[in-house]
Formats: C-alpha cells, sequence, structure tokens
C-alpha cells in the first residue's frame, strides 16, 4: 500500500484545517475548495479505492456522513451540495487514499460542476448486467 498525503495528514505530519475525528474517520476542508466549505471525508484505514475498503471503515464513513454534510450546511449557510467520490485516475481521483468530498452548491456557479451524458439502457443489456452484478454481491 503506497503511502499517500492523506495518510500524513491524518498523522499531523501535514497541517490541515480539520473538522472532524473519530477511531476510523478523519474529516478536514479541501486546500482547493471548488466553493466555501469543500471538505474531505477520509477513512483512516489506507485503501486507494472504495471498492477495497473494508466494512467496518464503510459503515464509520457512512455513519458520520450525514453529520459532517449538516454541520458544513449550518457553518457554510448552504443547503445544497453534492457529495462526490472518485476512484481511479480515470475517474478524476488524484489522492489514491479513499475520501468524500462533500461540496456545497451555493447557486452562483460555484461548487461542483457535472456533465451526465445520459444514454438509454437498453433491455437486454439491463437484464444481462443486472444479473451479473447481484450474481457477484451473492459471493461477497
Ligand atoms: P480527488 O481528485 O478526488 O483525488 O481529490 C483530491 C482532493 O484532495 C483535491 O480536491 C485536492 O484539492 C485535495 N488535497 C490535496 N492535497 C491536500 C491537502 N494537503 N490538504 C487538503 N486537501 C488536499
Amino acid at each position: 500500500m503506497i503511502e499517500t498525503i492523506f495518510t500524513r495528514i491524518i498523522r499531523g505530519e501535514i497541517p490541515s484545517h480539520k473538522v472532524y475525528e473519530d477511531e476510523r474517520v478523519f474529516a478536514f476542508l479541501d486546500i482547493a475548495p471548488l466553493s466555501p466549505g469543500h471538505t474531505l471525508v477520509v477513512p483512516k484505514e489506507p485503501a486507494a479505492t472504495l471498492d477495497g475498503l473494508s466494512d467496518e471503515s464503510a459503515a464509520a464513513v457512512g455513519r458520520v456522513l450525514p453529520r459532517i454534510a449538516r454541520a458544513v450546511i449550518a457553518a457554510t449557510g448552504t443547503p445544497d451540495y453534492n457529495i462526490l467520490q472518485n476512484n481511479g485516475a480515470p475517474a478524476h481521483q488524484v489522492v489514491p487514499h479513499v475520501h468524500f468530498h462533500v461540496i456545497p452548491k451555493p447557486g452562483d456557479g460555484r461548487g461542483l460542476g457535472i456533465g451526465w451524458p445520459g444514454g438509454r439502457l437498453d433491455a437486454e443489456d439491463g437484464k444481462r448486467l443486472a444479473a451479473a452484478i447481484a450474481a457477484r454481491l451473492a459471493k461477497d
């Protein structure tokens, strides 16, 4: 497992604007915010991508994400926000340590911009893909 800048931030070796910490989770302000209050919620477990995260860390992050979102809303006065979680360089992940972005959307153009080139789900493809995913899930 390669050590990333986030591991060093969690250890306190690199300064951050910490907003939350517990046994399994660390959260701090993004250094290059898309909007005021842009926060990163990071499991301490150094998994590179979400699919590599343990159930325990996943549960710990899931437990605090809504709480942190509520605090960001209260502190910024911005009720709208996106949760972004990138996995892999082609999917725009820069730091290979799982993290969830909480990005307020003030409605003035700041925040996350999303391109959403939606296609159309073919019925046969849908049947095949859903069956393949469900079969894999049954083994996990
Ligand atoms: P991602 O593209 O999902 O990997 O996002 C990585 C995020 O980490 C970016 O939004 C960066 O601005 C942020 N980041 C990188 N280094 C630091 C740092 N030292 N402190 C706070 N945020 C950081």
